[in-house]
């Protein structure tokens, strides 16, 4: 199931006048496909995902989230379609100080009211065995973004939407989560939409456009650093 946006366009009010943050965004994200969008501070990176994410209705244009038209949804849907269908890894972990890391995925259970049994299973897909037990104190920069990322996978989402996940990162273990990122949506077939001003850690996306004023414009192949073609589609 696919992300599509089309012609997003929104604004922020911005004393008199008007902030331009999303310019007319048009973007396809397939399943097991990791599209990143990079640009400067303040381009509109985290506007475009809080609008792929439902979390904010864009002025004008569309968000169709496997198939579902969320513009056309009112707020109870659109949270409900959210809930089940995106996932999302913010920039700050947000993780529960008091909760071990498997705790912090069985909260995504309760919140549903069911025990699906996934924690283990995810914790030990994002490379956390032996570390279900810690607390985000006891868990490394990198080891507490991968308990972020494999709770947004609680709900077997569609969608993920992740935003600047290296920023807290040195750059091996910033490229240690790319990679885990770029495995996952190809084995969960998730459509992944990520946004970064990290330029050297576009390496593992699939694709890459880049955002400048809220605009957005296909990067040239040639410029990306590094992407090893085992990690393009078609690469392997
Ligand atoms: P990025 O994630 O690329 O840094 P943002 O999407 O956070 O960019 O912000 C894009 C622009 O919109 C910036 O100029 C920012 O100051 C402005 N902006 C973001 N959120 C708000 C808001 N809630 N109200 C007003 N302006 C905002
Ligand atoms: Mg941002």
């Amino acid at each position: 199931m696919s992300l599509e946006l089309t012609d997003l366009r929104l604004t922020y009010a911005d004393g008199d006048s008007t902030l331009v943050a999303l310019d007319d965004v048009s973007l396809t994200v397939r399943p097991g496909e990791l599209v990143a969008v990079v640009g400067p501070s303040g381009s509109g990176k985290s506007s475009l995902l809080a609008v792929a994410g439902t979390l904010l209705r864009p002025g004008s244009g569309r968000v169709v989230i496997g198939g579902t038209d969320a513009s056309r949804l009112g707020d109870r849907e659109r949270t409900a379609l959210r809930r089940q269908r995106v996932g999302i890894v913010f920039q700050q972990a947000n993780l529960i100080s008091s909760l071990t890391a498997l705790e912090q995925l069985q909260v995504m259970d309760h919140m549903r009211g069911g025990r699906s049994g996934k924690a283990a299973d995810l914790l030990r897909a994002v490379g956390l065995d032996g570390r279900e037990n810690r607390r985000p104190h006891q868990l490394s920069g990198g080891e507490r973004q991968r308990v972020n990322i494999a709770r947004a996978l609680m709900s077997d989402p569609a969608v993920l939407l992740v935003d600047e996940p290296t920023s807290a990162l040195d750059h091996a273990r910033g490229t240690e989560v790319m990679r885990l990122l770029a495995e996952l949506t190809g084995e969960r077939a998730v459509a992944t939409l990520l946004v970064t001003h990290d330029v050297a850690q576009i390496g593992h996306a699939h694709r890459v456009t880049e955002m400048d004023d809220g605009r957005l414009s296909e990067r040239q192949p040639g410029l990306t650093p590094g992407v090893p073609a085992s990690s393009r589609p078609g690469g392997r």
